[in-house]
């Protein structure tokens, strides 16, 4: 089929976007994100062989953004470029979503069912692939799922210590950031074939953060659960937390599930702890207290984590940093390593600085590879399309 391949990610305020030509590997064009939508949205960018511009549009949905992007004078989309394809991310696709989906309405209507479980993230998603439908509506719309990656965990793994019906019912462990960890461990396999087929640990470090260990390239286990509030702490998100804390707060503070949810999703982490901001850089430069041991708190986690995550491979061979703070926090790098010999785990200050790819000085290779969620999307579109 002609036509190129659209990507889209679609978040609870943000929506982006990336265009390619089919192919293998397919061959990203143009890119650009809208952010803040509902509030002062700005749409930003970079059109093929252009420069990247921004502007401020009028959008709270995400059907608005997604004509936003499409009018003529952003220059995304030139007249005439027939989309033959139409690729999302999805958060969840349950137990059984184990490969990227053709996005048919017995498949979205599975996906609806799921909604309960990602709320946050899942109607987003799926208000991304109706409006693509209706824009798009000869072009073949494909899932790829954040939790695809990670099925075929153990049963350890994948249960909590509840009474059966729970895991019967989808209470169970899922795991995220899956397209993230696609990603890299195809780099992985491309770049350090070796290494790929190791005991590797990869941290993807951004405003959500988890971590997950790979046996010979398979996810064995991941830090994030049901949802994704669990492991590291995140930019607003708790992060692992004691359910009895929860118990007092609707017992003892009369939250209700609603209050909750906002506490543990919006004004938790990073932010709740610095009562600064969620973002790294911003913490970085700041001297409070406060916000040095949010930073410490993060940092801390990752190397729990990491301890843990070994002995479930029982072993290491590599750590791989990427995400927005993976990919860029000197410090965060450098603390995660701190200490860490025992396991095999050294970094060198210059080549951390300088953040090269590899930055490991002891048994265990310490990378720090970019990660391309867009690539891997693009990938199963293109591979669809034949
Ligand atoms: P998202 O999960 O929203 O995709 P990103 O992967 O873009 O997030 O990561 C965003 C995080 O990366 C923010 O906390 C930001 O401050 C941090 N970050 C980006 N660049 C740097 C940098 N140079 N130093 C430290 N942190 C950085």
């Amino acid at each position: 089929m002609n036509g190129l391949i659209l990507t889209l990610n679609a978040g609870s305020s943000s929506l982006k976007f990336a265009l390619y030509e089919p192919g293998n590997p397919p061959l990203q064009l143009a890119e650009g994100q809208v952010e803040n939508l509902g509030g002062e949205a700005r749409l930003t960018v970079k059109p093929d062989g252009g420069q990247k511009h921004s502007t401020q549009i009028s959008a709270n949905t995400h059907a608005a953004a997604l004509e936003a992007i499409l009018t003529p004078q952003t220059g995304f989309l030139p007249a005439g470029t027939a989309i033959a394809g139409v690729g999302h991310r999805i958060v969840h696709g349950g137990a059984d979503f184990a490969e990227p989906r053709v996005l048919d309405a017995a498949t979205i209507n599975v996906l609806e069912q799921l909604s309960p479980l990602a709320p946050l993230h899942q109607p987003h998603n799926l208000a991304a692939v109706a409006a693509a439908q209706r824009v798009f509506p000869n072009a073949v719309q494909i899932g790829c799922f954040d939790t695809a990656f990670h099925r075929g965990h153990s049963f350890e793994e994948e249960t909590f210590a509840l009474p059966r019906r729970y895991f019967d019912a989808g209470v169970r462990r899922y795991g995220f950031h899956g397209l993230s960890y696609d990603f890299i461990a195809a780099e992985l396999a491309r770049t350090a074939p070796e290494i790929a087929k190791g005991k590797v640990i990869i941290a993807h470090l951004g405003n959500g953060a988890s971590m997950c260990a790979l046996k010979e390239g398979k996810s064995v286990a991941s830090t994030m659960g049901l949802s994704a509030l669990d492991g590291l702490a995140m930019g607003t998100r708790s992060g692992q937390i004691d359910p009895g804390v929860l118990l007092y707060m609707l017992q003892h503070e009369g939250l209700d599930a609603g209050q909750l949810s906002y506490l543990l999703y919006k004004e938790s982490g990073l932010l709740g702890l610095s009562g600064l901001s969620h973002d790294m850089r911003t913490l970085e430069a700041s001297d409070t207290l406060e916000s040095r041991q949010a930073i410490s708190y993060f940092i801390h986690r990752i190397r729990r984590e990491t301890g843990a995550l070994a002995a479930v491979l029982g072993g290491l061979d590599a750590l791989v940093f990427t995400g927005g703070i993976g990919e860029n926090s000197r410090l965060v790098r450098a603390g995660v390593c701190e200490g860490m010999g025992w396991l095999g785990i050294a970094c060198s200050p210059d080549r951390n600085q300088a953040n090269t790819k590899d930055i490991g000085t002891g048994a265990v290779r310490i990378m720090v590879i970019a990660t391309d969620e867009e690539s891997v999307i693009a990938k199963a579109v293109s591979k669809v399309l034949g």
